[in-house]
């Protein structure tokens, strides 16, 4: 993308309104345009972000073996009689009438929806097991929509849902989310800590919550300073092998990690003392297992291998994909703007050219330009009649990880300079050995995705 063709309407003062790093950079990255409380524009560069996200989001959940669908904002009152969770949601719910007078409302969560999806169409234990999600707009009338996308209104999540014979297959079900998000997040650059929490209004006993770690968190947090020594790394999964993927379980959880709500001073009194630690984190995904609470009242049930019709054992799983956008530059960002993670970055490399109009750093620049191109990077080149300092600026507040500034000094020596966001160290090399320098920083990243 040339910058002077793109629509990146960046911010010269910082925001009023905005109480946290993440939310004033977001709009003077000219990412986000908030429309009404808690409700957003994704403009082309948080758009793109959001997109990336998305996507290892769906690749990690396929790996795991999930199957994508996707299921409509708006539902029918009706379906949420059944649970009896229209009555018992609050005001949260966003309640709609159509011209019709037929109640329907807004999607907060999807488990009766996907439940209802499941008894029209499955019968057999035969198709179990079967772990259907989808990423889709959500509707929270939150009561106090703040910094930013992180507490929206509406917001983009992934939910996905279980559907299994028995508990002890539920359970695995459980592990396969847990081990395929510790992935996911790590993908993306984040350390998100499984820690034991309250199952709130989707019910059910069994639960973790994944925090990152931040001063501007909502929860409190109280755990074993050991866990934030675990690295998922690119180990081999087998998400049908049951012994690995409860193992991994055991590895991630078994330190001490709460939040307030299920936080118990008695046990965290075990952990000795110089590892206890307690701090801020921000929400972003959550398992659950909650067994027969759905199936039973809506009628999901299956005829089993004897014979007999029995309420399959669910569990639903989310990840709040607009808030890590968020939560991401809150964990990545120093005074000059956001320090994008290679996995999510918006774009991979930016060019800076130094002295648009001379003919010799225009065609370096262009050919730099359409080399990485080529090589599946996504560059932005900025190509504007703009002062070395301004693009600098720019570059630095949209934070890509990798920065190449071409101009004509460097260029009689056949030198381009290539710099790191996160260190601001810079090398200088050939442009040849600049494309090559890039290319093997994005392997891995690359990589992660097959
Ligand atoms: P919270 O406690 O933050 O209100 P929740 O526990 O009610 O969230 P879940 O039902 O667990 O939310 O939804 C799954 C994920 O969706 C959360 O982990 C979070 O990352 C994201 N999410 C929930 N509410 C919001 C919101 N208002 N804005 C943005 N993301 C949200
Ligand atoms: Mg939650």
């Amino acid at each position: 993308m040339r910058l002077s063709r793109y629509f990146l309407p960046v911010l010269k003062e910082t925001p009023s309104e905005a109480q946290i790093a993440s939310h004033r950079l977001m709009l003077r990255a000219g990412m986000i345009k908030q429309q009404s409380a808690g409700i957003y524009s994704w403009l082309p560069l948080g758009f793109k972000v959001l997109n990336r996200i998305e996507q290892i989001v769906n690749e990690e959940q396929q790996r795991a073996g999930h199957i994508p669908l996707l299921m409509p904002t708006l539902q029918s009152a009706e379906l949420w009689r059944e649970s009896g969770r229209y009555d018992a949601y609050g005001d949260e719910l966003l309640r709609i009438t159509d011209r019709h007078k037929r109640e329907m409302l807004y999607g907060p969560t999807n488990e009766e929806m996907i439940t209802d999806i499941f008894r029209s169409h499955v019968n057999s234990y035969k198709d179990l097991p079967l772990t259907l999600y989808h990423i889709q707009w959500k509707f929270r009338d939150e009561i106090r929509p703040r910094f930013g996308v992180m507490r929206g209104r509406e917001f983009l999540m992934k939910d996905g849902y279980n559907f299994d014979l028995t508990k002890e297959d539920a359970l695995h079900a459980y592990n396969r989310h847990l081990v395929s998000y510790l992935r996911t997040y790590e993908r993306m650059g984040l350390q998100a800590i499984p820690m034991r929490a309250d199952s709130g209004p989707i019910g059910g006993d069994d639960t973790h919550e994944f925090l990152v770690l931040a001063d501007t968190g909502e929860s409190e947090v109280f755990y074993d300073s050991e866990i934030t020594d675990l690295k998922f790394g690119d180990r081999e999964i087998d998400y049908d092998n049951v012994e690995q993927l409860q193992a991994v379980l055991e590895e991630f959880t078994s330190r001490y990690a709460r939040t307030d709500e299920t936080h118990d001073e008695a046990v965290f009194a075990e952990v000795p003392e110089e590892r206890r630690r307690t701090a801020r984190g921000i929400e972003v995904g959550q398992i659950f297992y909650f067994g027969t609470k759905y199936s039973e009242p809506m009628g999901a049930t299956v005829v089993g291998p004897d014979g007999a019709r029995t309420p399959v054992h669910m569990g639903s799983h989310g990840i709040g994909v607009s808030r890590l956008v968020g939560a991401i530059i809150e964990a990545n960002h120093d005074e000059k703007g956001i320090i994008w993670p290679e996995g999510v970055t918006p774009f991979h490399v930016g060019i800076v050219n130094l002295k648009q109009g001379d003919p010799s750093v225009d065609s370096a620049c262009e050919a730099l330009y359409r080399e990485l191109t080529a090589k599946g990077m996504d560059v932005l080149y900025d190509d504007r009649d703009e002062r070395a300092g301004a693009k600098f600026a720019t570059m630095d507040l949209i934070g890509l990880p990798w920065r190449l500034t071409v101009g004509p000094r460097g260029l009689q020596a056949n030198k381009v300079e290539l710099t790191s966001r996160r260190t601001g160290e810079s090398e200088e090399l050939s442009p040849a050995d600049a494309v090559l320098r890039l290319e093997k920083i994005y392997l891995p990243v690359f990589d992660a995705a097959k």
